[in-house]
């Protein structure tokens, strides 16, 4: 999970990262009572989760409360690509004397974790990385012997940050590790790291992306959700522990295990060419134990998409036979009742076919159709959904 600014910069500051202080608000009166309170110049940032802000016009100094007010006035309800901004960190206004970058990772391709560091900040690193390659540090950290002052030393110098900037840098770098470990992160990215008029080091922008594989260890990171702008059918799959990603087709996609859900998307894309060009409306893998249960919740999160034409559940059983599965899916329809109005295609494959198949047949469902092969199943979807476009 992507944190919006304030929220990393609310992590940072917890863990001794400098950053300047401020407050989030989401209208001008707010902005102007903030800026009040900071006293002096503010600055007023978009918070969206995109970068970029700058360059789009929401990052604006204000010279004072009234004008805070104003400035937030014109960022808020501003489009940041395909972001609506609903909310601005109003914070005091940095001396900036100059813009670094610094960054750790988790770098999958390479199976650990790494540092990008470059002395050229307030840009894309992406940028940088094209136009100067030699500019951007990037060193992978063992991580098991972390990060100390002295590996911070060493990054901080090998990123060629001014002399003088060094020693305090070194610092906030062990600090950004201490983010990184300490919070379960994949992400801490800080662009720019300044330094001020003073000489002081601020990180000035925070990323932040969250681990959700470690959220059970942090029930404290749930508050961060930003629920509001969640895809509500996500939400629901979410409240029901179902692995679903909602995409823009019209075929429904039900199936267990990770690896046929993948390959049922690749079947039912490849028949729609055949179909009016229908795709696959989700991702929704149900998991090994097949339940009607969780059968239904499945069903019921697919259905409630209006995008939906028709539904194609691809089952192959293993430790939870086909038979389990074909009655789950009876009783699902049967909970449903009225809720289930869109053709369902089913394939069933694997331990106890004959008796899955058996029960499907005769339960007789209108709007149940068994196919037996993949291929076939994924074209009869296509097919419904093209014919309910
Ligand atoms: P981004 O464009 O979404 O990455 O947003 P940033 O928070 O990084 O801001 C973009 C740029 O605005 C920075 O690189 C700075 O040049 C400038 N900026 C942001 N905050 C301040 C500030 O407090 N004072 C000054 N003078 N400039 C700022
Ligand atoms: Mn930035």
């Amino acid at each position: 999970m992507d944190l919006y600014e304030y929220q990393a910069r609310d992590l940072f500051a917890a863990h001794g990262v400098p950053v300047l202080s401020g407050a989030v608000a989401s209208d001008p009166d707010e902005a102007r009572a903030v800026a009040a309170q900071l006293g002096g110049r503010a600055v007023i940032k978009a918070q969206v989760k995109t970068g970029g802000r700058g360059k789009a016009g929401g990052v604006k100094l204000a010279n004072g409360p009234d004008d805070a007010g104003e400035k937030a006035e014109q960022i808020l309800g501003m489009d940041i690509k395909g972001h609506t901004v609903g909310r601005v960190l109003v914070a005091e206004a940095s001396e900036i004397a100059e813009e670094y970058y610094f960054s750790f990772l988790l770098d999958r391709a390479n199976r650990t974790f790494l540092c990008i560091a470059s002395a050229e900040g307030g840009v894309e690193i992406e940028e940088v990385a094209r136009s100067n390659p030699e500019a951007v540090l990037k060193l992978p950290i063992d991580p098991l012997a972390g990060v100390d002052l002295d590996k911070g030393r060493e990054i901080a110098a090998r990123a060629n940050y001014p002399e003088a900037a060094r020693e305090a840098i070194a610092e906030v770098i062990v600090q950004l590790w201490e983010v990184f470990v300490a919070e379960d992160t994949t992400l801490v990215e800080v662009n720019p790291l300044v330094r001020d008029g003073q000489g002081r080091i601020i990180a000035l922008d925070g990323k932040v992306t969250l681990d959700g594989n470690a959220s059970f260890r942090h029930p404290e990171h749930a508050e961060l959700a930003d629920t509001a702008s969640e895809d509500p059918l996500e939400a629901k799959a979410k409240a029901n522990d179902l692995n679903y990603v909602k995409l823009d087709g019209q075929v429904g996609i039900i199936g267990n295990g990770a690896g046929l859900v993948m390959s049922t998307l690749d079947v039912v894309a490849y028949a729609g060419d055949r179909h009016s060009g229908v795709k696959p409306a989700n991702f929704l893998d149900i998991g090994g134990g097949a339940s009607a249960e969780v059968m239904a919740a499945g069903l019921d999160v697919i259905l409630g998409d209006p995008d939906v034409r028709s539904v194609f559940v691809n089952v192959f059983g293993g430790i939870t036979a086909c038979d389990a599965v074909a009655s789950g899916i009876v009783s699902a329809l049967d909970m449903l009742g009225d809720g289930a109005s869109k053709p369902l295609v089913v394939r069933l494959d694997g331990n106890n076919v004959a008796e899955g198949r058996r029960i499907l047949t005769e339960a007789d469902h209108p709007l149940v159709t068994l196919v037996e092969t993949m291929d076939d199943a994924a074209d009869k979807a296509a097919e419904l959904a093209a014919a309910g476009v």
